[in-house]
């Protein structure tokens, strides 16, 4: 490393400490800073919450001129702006939502030299005003946010990203930092490709998310199970449940509120306003749980998400992946948890067979659920699985509900061998319910009228309970040993795999269902959540109650004041001067001078 870049390395650490008040890089940030504010181009391809805006904030600093952002979030605009003034930065926007004599003085501004950072929604950027006002400018970099939103088959696509390439060509001696968190190689290729990025250097980081705890448990009472699993580990917490139908999504809102849990509904059939209204609450008040379907997407920016709940199988692990990904972007402890039961499979594969898609479609979305699948019934670190599928490989994390409480496997060759049979005995037409009933023994009505209290799997299966039972159909179909006839109104059918079972030539493991519990696992949140003593979770309420004043007072989101995590390490730490709360990550120069002092007599206090 030439002297040169050990002066600019100095510069990037000591901003970062000052204005930004983090002791330190993450990853791979400080050498992607180094790398753009020395007037190279850039792909950056970091999971959510890896911390990509430091990668274009800091070079903007560092180097001479106005940075100017591209970025489809338009509703968030006001909040990064907000956010970086807090730090001191002159930002800025221009944007649609600003009228004819804001963007002028902005323009003015920015051909004086006066800004930073400048956020701008793309369509607006590639009109000739626009370009006539940085013609006149002095540009530090361009900043390209969402990069895969110039990708034609990703769902984000915007059609103004295409017109992107225009920049390299008015101003080939800027550069250019492209950012996403879309991790596929077909959209990585097509952003290179789109954007005339061929040049740029490109970084890969690792798309593990270390401070998110996935659990997945038995679905039984849905509903209930998320109530407890609300309350024993984020009451009051900001959090998002995802659900596959908009009914749902009502139903479940409206019965959260019921019990006391400040949930909002947001779906695609809601009024406009309604939706935006639900989105802006979310995203400024404290607390909030949005219940959703998966319309509630790209555009969350919330770094303090603490829990991503699913009460629905999603498709497939890249959606799995990008839902839970919302929680905890401020790198502090947050639960990805999902319900999963036999329904949930049953469900997914008839959305495939009964989908307008082709062949190819339904092969590919079978496959994908498939591979959801093998994660929801495995045995191993489930971070082991999900890296994998992406890729990277990595040893057990230690922080997933099957590191944490290993969960039992038993033979099962006996019980699959019983299940089996029973759907063979009963001619390949019932469903789930019907054939425990058989196998319990249950003289129904139903199992009266079809003779099948005669047969010879009557009342064989007394060792398991109901559920027992749920948990050996849900993975003999998950395993592929049997497959819902949806044309058969979800009647269970043998596959060719069952044959060995049968025959009793195949052994069966599987997954005994943990036993009910009120806590969900949780080894890393103690070290954290400040409320370890009941004198620093009084503490946090104080800190958060005085952050909420504040961001009234200011009209902006509560962790534009101050980031949770910065909150707690506050009331663990318990600082007593102002040299001790610079310390604490999260709180900057500015901030220490505008709220030190008022942070130190609360602290005391
Ligand atoms: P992304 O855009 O990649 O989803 P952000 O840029 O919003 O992520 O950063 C996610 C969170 O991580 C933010 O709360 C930010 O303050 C925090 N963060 C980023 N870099 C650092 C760092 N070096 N040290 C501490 N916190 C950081
Ligand atoms: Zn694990």
């Amino acid at each position: 490393m030439s002297a040169e870049n050990n002066v600019a390395s100095d510069e990037a650490l000591s901003l970062l400490n000052k204005v930004f008040g983090h002791p330190d890089f993450r990853g791979a940030q400080r050498e992607i800073v180094e790398h753009v504010a020395a007037g190279g181009d850039a792909l950056v391809l970091m999971p959510t919450g890896g911390g990509k805006s430091l990668c274009y904030q800091l070079p903007a600093l560092l180097r001479r001129g106005t940075a100017l952002v591209v970025s489809p979030l338009i509703a968030l605009m006001q909040d990064q702006v907000d956010a970086l003034r807090q730090l001191g930065v002159r930002a800025a926007l221009i944007n649609s939502t600003l009228d004819a004599d804001a963007v002028a003085a902005t323009e003015r501004a920015l051909r004086k030299g006066e800004i930073d950072l400048l956020y701008c929604a793309p369509e607006r950027l590639v009109m000739p005003r626009m370009l006539a006002a940085l013609e006149d400018a002095d540009l530090a970099l361009f900043a390209i946010d969402e990069a895969h939103c110039v990708s034609q088959w990703g769902h984000d696509f915007r059609p103004e990203y295409l017109q992107l390439s225009l920049l390299h060509e008015r101003f080939p001696q800027v550069p250019r930092i492209a950012l996403t968190a879309t991790a596929d190689p077909q959209t990585r290729a097509e952003i290179i490709r789109r954007l005339g990025l061929g040049e740029a250097r490109v970084f890969v980081s690792s798309f593990d998310r270390p401070n998110i705890l996935y659990t997945i448990v038995d679905k039984q009472d849905a509903r209930a199970q998320l109530l407890r699993f609300i309350r024993a580990a984020h009451a009051g917490e900001v959090g998002i449940v995802y659900c596959l139908s908009r009914r749902k999504v009502d139903e479940t809102a409206a019965w959260l509120a019921g019990q006391g849990v400040r949930a909002l509904p947001y779906h695609a059939g809601m009024p406009a306003e309604a939706r935006a209204e639900n989105q802006a609450r979310f995203q400024r008040e404290d607390g909030i749980v949005m219940v959703a379907t998966i319309a509630f997407g790209m555009g969350i920016d919330k770094p303090d998400v603490r829990f991503v709940a699913h009460l629905d199988l999603p498709k497939s692990i890249e959606g799995y992946y990008q839902e839970t990904g919302r929680a905890g972007r401020d790198g502090a402890p947050a639960d990805a948890w999902m319900t999963y039961g036999l329904g949930d499979v049953v469900q997914q594969r008839r959305m495939i067979e009964q989908s307008e898609g082709g062949e190819d479609y339904r092969r590919v979305s079978a496959a994908k659920l498939e591979a959801l699948l093998g994660l929801c019934e495995t045995a191993d670190c489930r971070r082991v699985r999900l890296l994998a599928y992406f890729g990277e490989q990595a040893g057990p994390c230690g922080n997933c509900d099957t590191c944490l409480e290993p969960p039992e496997t038993w033979d099962a060759t006996e019980a699959a061998r019983k299940a089996l049979s029973c759907i063979y005995r009963t001619g390949q037409r019932f469903g789930a319910g019907h054939l425990i009933d058989v196998l319990r023994g249950r003289a129904t009505e139903r199992v009266s009228n079809y003779g099948h209290d005669g047969l010879a799997v009557f009342g064989l299966g007394a060792e398991l309970d109901e559920a027992g039972w749920r948990g050996v159909f849900r993975q003999l179909i998950a395993l592929g040993y049997a497959r819902p006839d949806h044309e058969a109104f979800g009647a269970l059918r043998l596959t060719e795999a069952s044959r060995p079972v049968l025959k009793g030539e195949q052994r069966i493991e599987l997954r005994r269902a943990a036993p009910r519990k009120a806590k969900p696992a949780t080894r890393q949140r103690a070290a954290w959540a400040g409320a370890a003593s009941p004198a620093e979770a009084a503490l946090l309420e104080r800190l958060k109650a005085w952050r909420a004043g504040q961001a009234r007072e200011q009209s902006v989101p509560a962790y534009v004041i101050f980031h949770d995590s910065t909150l707690a390490a506050l009331a663990v730490t318990r600082p007593s001067d102002l040299g001790a709360l610079s310390a604490i990550d999260g709180i900057g120069a500015r901030k220490l001078e505008r709220y030190g002092p008022q942070l130190l007599e609360l602290l005391r206090g």
